[in-house]
């Protein structure tokens, strides 16, 4: 039994706040943990900005909502939940990747959560456990599931690393240089080519 496990941002959809800094102008939110390393500081300091720039969660979505999927993604998504069994494990949170899921047709997503007050303005966020990539593959592997994982950065290395097989989609240079145990795809014709390569079936 194969479950395949796929990374969302920079796989399937945009990366959600250097999207979402573009479409607003808040150059500030920009940042990312190559700015600031401190996963919570950089959380605080978007949350406090979204808060300056009055955005509360029902803007965010509707600005998220018109990023849409990268071109191409549902065709690709829609075929792999024909042969596998599709759970994606992503950092983002509930919230944010909500209209994007729609537009996906709602596929199984794990991932965290944000709080929100009673006047819709986000709060704060719940990480539901660290290194929950990783963990979740486990877990399936525990669950007698053979796991062929994709993702396209750093923070998907521990989860293809722990698959039985792992695929990189459209990655940096650096972290092809770093990881050449992976196969490198940069379509999805040729995602779908690793994904067959990696199964133990014979797929159309
Ligand atoms: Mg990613």
């Amino acid at each position: 039994m194969e479950i395949a496990c796929l990374d969302l941002e920079g796989v399937l959809v945009p990366e959600i706040w250097i999207n979402f800094a573009e479409r607003t102008g808040i150059d500030a939110l920009r940042a990312t943990t190559r700015d600031i390393p401190d996963y919570d500081v950089l959380m605080r300091q978007r949350l406090r900005l979204l808060d300056e720039h009055g955005l509360k969660l029902a803007d965010i979505q509707a600005v998220i909502d018109e990023m849409g999927p990268l071109p191409g993604a549902r065709g690709f998504l829609d075929w792999l939940r024909e042969h596998f069994q599709v759970v994606i494990l992503s950092d983002t949170f509930y919230e944010f990747a909500a209209p994007l899921m729609r537009q996906l047709g709602w596929p199984t997503l794990l991932c965290h959560r944000l709080e929100v007050d009673g006047e819709g303005r986000v709060s704060d966020y719940v990480l539901r456990q660290p290194d929950q990539k990783r963990q979740a593959v486990e877990a399936f592997q525990g669950l007698n599931y053979r796991v062929i994982a994709a993702g396209d950065s750093y923070n998907d290395t521990a989860m293809l690393g722990a698959a039985e097989a792992g695929i990189l989609f459209c990655p940096p240079p650096n972290v092809i240089e770093e990881f050449p145990q992976f196969p490198v795809t940069t379509d999805y014709d040729g995602l779908r080519a690793a994904f067959c390569a990696a199964s133990n079936r014979e797929l159309a």
